[in-house]
Formats: structure tokens, sequence, C-alpha cells
């Protein structure tokens, strides 16, 4: 995850939640990706460090456990530096045109000069991230499924070009499909820090009622006893994610009766979403900020050893190691 400041209910429902599951099923690394940070903030890195540490904080508070998974911050991690180069030397550069997110973002990040080595790149990065660990699967959601694809790619080129001992050393990951349910943020868009709609894991319960109070609802509700939908509103949207079968019947039935107006079932979500907001920021609360780096260096160490494994093979099968004359 790019260390784009605190996270919010999006983040956690489309990723960090189904992490906290996969810890205890597979051998997992989640990380901190401030070198991808560079890719679009180059000309102002006065951020990624506290935005650094306030993820690493989020992780924790959501639930990932240190002693279950791998922790880490990729730029302490430097074999991430010297992956990226040696894949960079095989990847045909239309390859990473052709990368969907590539042309997107530089129609979407208007203020920003994208045309950067760096940025075109990035694939090769991301792909770095994944073969380093020569990892089985990568668990994602459907937009980012064309990386996955491209590493899988960038890997069957290395492995026809290289072997060790006459074996494939990157495996080519798998898709794990992450399971994320539609959140929409309060003016009705996907929940997104670039729209300025978010709800953010550390909201205090004032301040998620505050933002659920404008949220937008369902446009044929104008008066209070115009009917509505709750299929066709954001509000609806929340409780389905959120609510209890009884209060999502509650909602259901007085929406489209007019029973129940639209603030009341805003406090309805609110509840709802406190109860899941409560428990995270109460972890949260409990770590300081010397533990969370005490963290990040050990899994940052441990990711270390993992990487410089997959390092010995690659530079084995690329024939980067010298070896020494033999003796007169
Ligand atoms: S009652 Fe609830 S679901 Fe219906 S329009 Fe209002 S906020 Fe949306």
């Amino acid at each position: 995850m790019r260390p784009t400041g605190k996270l919010h209910l999006g983040n956690y429902m489309g990723a960090l939640a189904n992490w906290v599951k996969l810890q205890d099923q597979y051998e997992c690394y989640f990380f901190i990706a401030d070198l991808h940070a560079l890719t679009t903030d180059y000309a102002d890195t006065s951020q990624i460090a506290s935005n650094t540490l306030e993820v690493a904080l989020d992780f924790l508070a959501a639930g990932l456990d240190p002693k279950r998974c791998t922790i880490f911050v990729q730029s302490q991690v430097k074999q991430h530096y010297e992956l990226p180069l040696l894949l960079g030397m095989i990847t045909p550069i239309g390859w990473l045109e052709r990368v969907p997110s590539y042309k997107e973002m530089q129609e979407n990040l208007t203020g920003k000069d994208l045309t950067m080595y760096g940025f075109l790149g990035y694939p090769v990065l991301m792909a770095s991230d994944i073969l380093l660990y020569q990892a089985d699967f990568v668990p994602v959601g459907q937009d980012q499924q064309a990386h996955v694809e491209l590493t899988r790619e960038i890997a069957r080129r290395f492995n026809q070009f290289y072997k060790l001992d006459g074996q494939e050393v990157l495996p080519e990951p798998k898709v794990l499909l992450t399971p994320s349910p539609k959140l929409p943020g309060t003016d009705g868009r996907k929940m997104s820090k670039s729209y300025g709609n978010t709800v953010l894991l550390t909201d205090p319960e004032h301040v998620v009622r505050q933002k659920l109070k404008t949220m937008v609802t369902d446009p044929a509700r104008i008066r209070r006893s115009d009917k509505g939908d709750p299929d066709k509103c954001p509000v609806g949207d929340l409780h389905k994610v959120f609510s209890t079968p009884e209060t999502l019947a509650k909602v259901y039935d007085g929406c489209r009766s007019a029973g129940i107006g639209c603030i009341e079932c805003k406090g309805w979500a609110t509840d709802a979403l406190v109860q899941v907001l409560q428990p995270i920021q109460a972890r949260r609360a409990s770590f300081s900020g010397a533990q969370v780096e005490q963290i990040l260096e050990d899994g940052s160490n441990r990711a270390s050893i993992r990487a410089e494994q997959t390092m010995l093979e690659v530079r084995a099968a690329m024939q980067m190691i010298r070896t020494a004359p033999a003796a007169q």
C-alpha cells in the first residue's frame, strides 16, 4: 500500500480486512510502498516518511499482527532497488505503455508531469515487489489484475533467458481476488482520498456523524414524505456493508414507505460504522511511535533475508557473480 497518509474505510474494506484474515492462512508480506510514492510525488517528498508511519499504524490498528505476518517498508529492503534494474533490462517498453493505469493516471493527475522514466517503469518495480518473495499469490482487487498479469509475463521472460542449474528461478504468481464490497464516499462516488469524500479509520464518532449528515441520498427523496429506494442511495450501500440484517430490513421498509427520515437512517448507518471503527481506534492507541518503528525495522530485516535468498538465485542465474580466476 502506498503511504498516502491515514487510511480510510474504503482501504479497510477493500484490502486490510481481507489481509487480516490472510495472515492466518498464508505466510504473508505486507509493505508500505514508499518507493512507489516517488513515482508520482518526486517533487515533494516531505510527507512520505510521516505518511509511512501513519499507514503502519493503520495496518496494526486493523489487526495485522507482526507475529503472524511480516510488515515492512519497501525502501528499507535494498533488494527492491536491485531487482527492478535487472528486470528493467528485459522488459519491453511496449508492455509498460499498455498498462491501463499508465494512461489513466497521466490523464487524471493533470497537475503533475508524469513523463518520467520512473513512472513508466513503476510496473517493473511492482513486479519486483512480488517476485522478490517468489510469491505464490497476490491479494488484489479486480482493478489490479493487469499488474499481476504483467508480473507473470516478466517472470516468464526472465525464466526463458536465465535458469539456475536448469531450473526456473522466478515462479509466476497467481491472483488471489479480494472481495471488495462497493463502498461509497460521502458524495456518492467511490470512497477515495483524491475525491475528499472519505471516512478515516481514525475519525472520532462526532466526525463520522457530521460526515454522514451531509452524505448524499436517493435523489427521489426530496421531502420527508417522498418514498425512496436504498438500492439507489449511497447510505443504503453503507447499510448493506455494515448493518445487521435487522437494521437493513428496517431501512428497506422505512425508506420505501417513507416511514423513516434520512436523518434517522443516517444515524443508524453511523452507529454501524462506529461499531467497526471503535476496536480499530482502540488498537491504534495502544501502539507508541517507538513500537511502530521497531516493528518496521524487525519486519524489514526479515523481508531483507527472504529477498536476498531470491537475489542470490537471480544473480547466479544471470551470471552476475564474479568467480575468482583459476590458480596458475
Ligand atoms: S431513508 Fe436511508 S436509504 Fe432511504 S434515501 Fe434516506 S438515507 Fe437513503
